[in-house]
């Protein structure tokens, strides 16, 4: 523990908004400092009360609740801000994990700030992190995606703009759409790119199986229960060295190859576009043969 750090479980003097994360399946999974400021704020802003009151009477803590969820999320935030300015302490959750990670409190958050009250968040349980330290990715960087859209054709389009992209992909994804998410991913992204699939994290039937893309629809047609509960799907990135640098990348070497010479574009070319020089030296080789008569060594 460094010197700045410090353990104080309890809540502000200044009415503050605390952001608090809760379990994503286990009910152990909360924090001594989450219990107590759950305890001693004045009132708990929730997505679903019913789920948070499941929640809170398993820890024995009585604090008044009332809803902010998606739909009413303009109107809870001022009643957020009200509530500050009467001089009380508010704690938002939402029904699982960190609140405003696909799920609402972003909004509400951002009024408060902008209200002038102080927001404090407390870390806590994430689908997404929860599957990450699960899965033994080797992957320097991800991306967090989230929900990818319910229509097959928008769906698709969003993931032909994650094709090209080197990060490992994370999605959230609800039962009844993930066999079809997955074969448009392997429609997309191809059937040999990497897949983990984390189902039910933290709770009894928790599972996380590895696989490509291309074998998952058997793998879950193979067991009913293999489609059911919560999902988080992580896909590999694209290869850095496969043959997909990018049309910008090729564009921008062509044009440097008909000033300089190959070596040189090669060079300027992986330092404009990041793309990997070996692709981009083949690439290089086949454009020269194609070149005008005139274009330099
Ligand atoms: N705010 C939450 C968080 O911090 O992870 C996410 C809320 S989002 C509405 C719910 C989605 O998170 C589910 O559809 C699923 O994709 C993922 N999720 C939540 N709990 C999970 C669990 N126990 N195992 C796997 N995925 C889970």
């Amino acid at each position: 523990m460094n010197e700045t750090a410090h353990v104080g479980p309890g809540i502000e003097k200044r009415p503050s908004l605390y952001v608090v994360a809760t379990p994503i399946g286990n009910l152990a999974d909360i924090t001594l400092r989450a219990l107590e400021v759950l305890k001693q704020v004045d009132v708990i802003a929730a997505e679903d009360t019913r789920v948070t009151s499941h929640l809170l009477q398993h820890y024995g803590i009585a604090t008044r609740l009332f809803a902010l969820h998606e739909h009413n999320e303009r109107q809870s935030a001022q009643k957020l801000i009200d509530l500050l300015a009467a001089g009380k302490s508010v704690a938002l959750v939402s029904d699982a994990g960190t609140p405003a990670i696909s799920d609402p409190g972003a909004l509400a958050v951002a009024a408060v700030r902008a209200a002038g009250f102080p927001v404090v968040a407390l870390p806590g349980a994430n689908a997404a992190l929860c599957a990450l330290a699960a899965a033994g990715s080797a992957a320097a960087h991800f991306l967090f995606f989230g929900f990818l859209p319910q229509q097959a054709a928008a769906r698709r389009r969003e993931l032909e703009a994650l094709k090209a992209l080197p990060y490992l992909l994370v999605f959230y994804e609800a039962p009844h759409r993930v066999v079809a998410s997955v074969a448009d991913m392997a429609g997309v992204f191809g059937a040999g790119r990497g897949l983990t699939i984390a189902r039910e994290l933290t709770k009894l039937f928790e599972s996380v199986h590895r696989c490509t893309l291309g074998e998952a629809a058997a793998w879950f047609d193979a067991d009913v229960n293999r489609i059911r509960g919560e999902f988080v799907l992580l896909v590999d990135g694209a290869e850095i060295d496969d043959a997909s640098n990018g049309e910008d990348a090729l564009r921008v070497l062509e044009i440097l190859l008909r000033e300089l010479p190959l070596k040189q574009a090669v060079q300027l070319a992986v330092e404009i576009t990041g793309g990997a020089r070996n692709t981009l030296y083949r690439q290089a080789l086949e454009l020269k043969k194609t070149a005008s008569p005139d274009s330099r060594e």
